[in-house]
């Protein structure tokens, strides 16, 4: 419907609307796509395409940096180019700070969820393009990709919430449907890249993803009007709020320009390690100080200062599992390169394919995971969540082990040049994949019940900065898998299976204090 079109991208500025508004019932109480709201579908979709297009290129970083020249890559060593997988995928998580203060203050959900993609899709066609322009030209794009899916990714997971004004277990399910889709995107995508890029050359690749994303882009628009209307059209801030922010944007984003183009200009230069280093330092002090200021000056009483406690707790141990689970694009995709056996008969799997791994296992185990903690909750048996994040982090822990035993079955063979099954990656991946699920929606949902209730978004954001922090850690790891430091290996992924450990051991005996400051009063 043509006025529908027109409400959604060119809404009144003077509005000062919540998201769910009076006519937004039709949309929220739809059943069509398998008896949720079509909205859902458009939510799903493209979020497949921005996962596609995330996953699909993620993988092929390492490799493409890493290669020669000659072979048509980079030519970095791995340690700098794990460093900069690092900075990308933790600033993509830390973009979406500013991504929601946007959409809730400036654009509002459905146009932020546009634009973001928009911004993707650029961010690929100036990786596409760098083959024929500078290398500088691959860097504007990760940076574009960066800014473009701090906008699309929380947005669009927030206009499903906003799907289910009721909440309830029908908006569980749609969250449910909706991580599906997440890793349904997170499947295909290495699938593909991962072929076209052995196949044809990288560019295909990289390619590739982009024409994801602009598929997804091209459906979003066309399908919002009709199956989500109102939802998420527009923001809460009133005109006067949307010009404050958007000109506070305009101003960062000349500055962001201006560095970059100084920086691709050689003005300055950069060295990835040294800038993972420093932010993983300024990330952890954002951390500090942000919990300094909650418990000296944001006036919290007595028992939501126990509750902030339990959230920092489950800050840091997140931050640890994510270091050790993000190792896949760096440590355990160059493992798969260098030390895996991938031949199936005449085929060779391509390196990247095993990326997939994850994400299936996601997809298979969700179901399972979903009945397991029901049914113990059912007879009151439910663990905390300390004790499923210790669960979680003693998972990852054995996952590295499994590593530590591949790498010493290298080295028992011979060294390099010998190659292992591709099952070792697997269990690990298996392994990992069952600490998500016992960690990730966990911590979700327990950052949610137990921040006070005013600071509930900021709270979402510290979870985010836990994530950011573990792929940066995960970065500054992941580039020492090298055959030429093959001996240094074993005691690498045990230095990492340790620390799992450890971390598992301190919460393990921390979940009776901690399930007692979470028993204090609900109301926050
Ligand atoms: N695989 C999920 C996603 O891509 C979650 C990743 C994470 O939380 N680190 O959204």
């Amino acid at each position: 419907m043509p006025n529908d079109a027109r409400s959604v991208f060119d809404q009144p500025q003077a509005a000062a609307l919540a998201h769910d508004e009076p006519p937004a019932l039709r949309y929220t109480s739809d059943t069509r796509f398998f008896g949720h709201p079509r909205g859902l579908s458009t939510a799903f979709f493209t979020e497949f395409w921005e996962r596609f297009s995330y996953y699909g290129i993620r993988p092929l970083l390492v490799l493409f940096m890493t290669a020669a020249l000659t072979a048509g890559g980079l030519g970095f060593d791995r340690e700098n180019a794990a460093a900069i997988v690092g900075i990308y995928a933790s600033s993509v998580y830390l973009a979406s700070l500013p991504g929601g203060w946007i959409a809730d203050r400036w654009l509002g959900l459905q146009r932020s969820i546009f634009w973001g993609g928009v911004l993707i899709a650029l961010g690929h066609l100036a990786i596409g393009l760098s083959a024929l322009l500078a290398h500088q030209v691959f860097f504007l794009g990760l940076i574009l990709i960066v800014f473009g899916t701090g906008m699309l990714k929380p947005n669009v997971s927030a206009i499903v919430g906003d799907l289910y004004p009721e909440g309830g277990a029908r908006r569980d399910a749609g969250f449910a449907i909706f991580y599906m889709g997440i890793n349904f995107g997170a499947f295909a995508a290495p699938i593909i890249t991962g072929w076209l890029s052995e196949k044809y050359g990288w560019h295909w690749g990289f390619g590739a993803a982009g024409v994801g994303m602009l598929i997804g882009i091209v459906t979003y628009r066309i399908r919002t009007p009709r199956n989500l209307g109102p939802i998420g059209a527009r923001p809460s801030a009133d005109a006067a709020g949307q010009r404050r922010v958007r000109n506070i944007v305009i101003a960062a984003a000349v500055v962001i320009a201006t560095v970059v183009l100084a920086a691709m200009a050689g003005a300055f230069t950069i060295n990835p390690r040294v800038v993972a280093e420093r932010m993983t330092i300024v990330i952890g002090a954002m951390a500090v100080l942000y919990f300094g200021y909650l418990f000296l000056f944001a006036g919290l009483d007595a028992d939501e200062k126990k509750r902030s406690v339990v959230i920092l707790v489950l800050f840091v141990f997140s931050a640890c599992f994510w270091s050790a689970y993000e190792q896949a694009p760096t440590s355990l995709n160059l493992f798969a390169k260098d030390f895996t056996d991938r031949r199936v008969g005449s085929f060779e799997v391509p390196i990247v394919w095993l990326q997939s791994a994850t994400p299936i296992f996601v997809i298979l185990l969700s179901p399972v995971f979903a009945v397991i903690w029901s049914a113990l909750g059912k007879r009151g048996r439910d663990f905390s969540s300390p004790a499923k994040f210790a669960f979680a982090l003693a998972c990852a822990g054995l996952s590295y082990v499994v590593m530590v035993t591949a790498t010493n079955r290298v080295i028992a063979g011979g060294g390099v040049g010998v190659r292992v099954s591709m099952l070792w990656l697997v269990v690990t991946y298996l392994l990992q994949v069952i600490g998500e699920l016992s960690l990730s929606p966990v911590g979700l949902s327990s950052t949610t019940k137990l921040a006070p209730h005013r600071f509930v978004g900021q709270m979402m954001g510290v979870w985010f900065m836990s994530i950011a922090l573990g792929n940066l850690v995960a970065g500054l790891i992941g580039g020492n898998v090298d055959p030429e430091k093959l001996a240094e290996m074993p005691a690498l992924f045990q230095h990492t299976a340790t620390t799992l450990f450890v971390a598992a051991g301190i919460l393990l005996v921390l979940v009776v204090p901690i399930r007692r400051m979470m028993e204090g009063r609900r109301s926050g």
